[in-house]
């Protein structure tokens, strides 16, 4: 069996100890990995001088694939999330985040199995903002108010919503190509093109150019965003592949993490052309840190993503199987699910407990 090299980003909060479990259950499942410990997260300012230090994303340029738990971003601090930072330094464009019923996890559906595909790189997530009350900011309210572009109050901030032909593109040829190597139907494009014309029209008019190509193989159809709330809560089924700009992504995808068990059990990945990074969709929980009570299903479940990816279906499989069979027994899990399951935490157990009962059924 080859060796694979994969960098390891421990992150912080309850990072370490998901992503600690994450690695034995790999091991246990007979992969061969060689992890490039690499670190990023506020500890590194100290030591490094940045969040993310270059030696970390050289790791990643080297190993082409990354699996990492999450980092702590300091709200209103100036301090740039790193995981924006990450995704466009190695240009992970694609944001994907399957969202399947699995039993025993307490969810309010079942049935579903969709995926979200996020564009990753411009949106408001592009980070150009102009702070309320600088010359910056006041030369774009004068440039609109001068051109008719529409009426800015002086008192205001601004974000702005970049989207482009290149990557709306580039990002629904990807959901449609992944829909297809996946054995998938349906890919549903998201927007708001019936108020923002320029940015989600763009969008949308890009969308059905590049699904015209795929006629033959693939039902497409698209939906105003809230709708599409609205039908995701009331029946989820009815959607496969959902593709949508980097800000509707970000919210959907949590929406959709919500109907399948909460955060604790939500995978994802960030792909580029060249390198891919999987992490959970949650955050670093960090009243939780150091308590080994995190669920490290989300990072299992990553780290599943992540050896499909390295062409290991075989083990990806396994562990999806024992992860499915200790929820499904419920008897070893953690205070989330127990939670979900009986309204009590009662009788839940540690993160890494939950994580030696999937060992024990690889
Ligand atoms: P969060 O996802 O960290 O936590 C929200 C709540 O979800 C927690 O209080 C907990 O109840 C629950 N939860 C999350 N993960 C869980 C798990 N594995 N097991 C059990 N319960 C779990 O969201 P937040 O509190 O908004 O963010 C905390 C920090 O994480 C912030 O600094 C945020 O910027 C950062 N963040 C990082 C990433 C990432 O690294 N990819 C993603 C999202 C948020």
């Amino acid at each position: 069996m080859p060796t694979h090299t994969v960098t390891l980003i421990p992150g912080d909060g309850i990072g370490p100890e998901i992503t600690a479990v994450m690695r034995d259950v790999v091991e246990a499942c007979g992969v061969r990995v060689e992890w490039q410990i690499a670190h990023a997260g506020a500890q590194m300012l100290d030591q490094a001088g940045t969040p993310l230090p270059e030696a970390t994303v050289e790791s990643i340029r080297q190993t082409k694939v990354a699996i990492k738990g999450p980092v702590t971003t300091p709200v209103g601090s100036g301090f740039r999330s790193i995981n924006v930072q990450l995704r466009k330094e190695l240009d992970l464009f694609a944001n994907l985040r399957p969202a399947f019923s699995l039993p025993g996890s307490g969810a309010r559906y079942q049935d579903v199995d969709l995926v979200t595909v996020r564009e990753n790189t411009e949106d408001l997530y592009a980070g150009i903002e102009f702070e309320e009350g600088t010359p910056a900011a006041q030369g774009l309210i004068d440039y609109c108010n001068q051109t008719g572009a529409g009426d800015i109050r002086p008192d205001s901030g601004i974000s702005l919503k970049p989207i482009s032909i290149t990557a709306s593109r580039r990002i629904v040829r990807w959901a449609c190509d992944y829909a297809l190597a996946n054995g998938r139907r349906k890919v549903t494009a998201v927007h708001k093109a019936n108020i923002q014309k320029f940015s989600d029209g763009l969008f949308l008019q890009e969308a059905r150019q590049v699904a015209e190509c795929y006629t033959d193989q693939l039902e497409f159809e698209d939906r105003i965003v809230d709708a599409t709330c609205m039908g995701l809560v009331t029946r989820p089924q009815q959607f496969d592949v959902l593709v949508m700009p980097n800000l509707y992504g970000d919210i959907l995808s949590d929406l959709c993490a919500g109907l399948v068990g909460g955060l604790g059990i939500a995978p994802g990945a960030n792909i580029g052309e060249h390198y891919a990074v999987f992490e959970p969709v949650h955050g670093s929980a960090p009243s939780y840190a150091g308590k080994d009570v995190a669920n490290p299903t989300a990072e299992l479940l990553s780290a599943v993503l992540m050896l499909r990816h390295l062409g290991e279906g075989q083990a990806a499989e396994r562990i999806l199987s024992a992860i499915s069979a200790v929820l499904a027994e419920g008897r070893f899990v953690t205070y989330d699910i127990k939670r979900a399951l009986t309204g009590s935490v009662e009788g839940s157990v540690g993160t890494r407990r939950f994580a030696d009962a999937v060992i024990a059924l690889l």
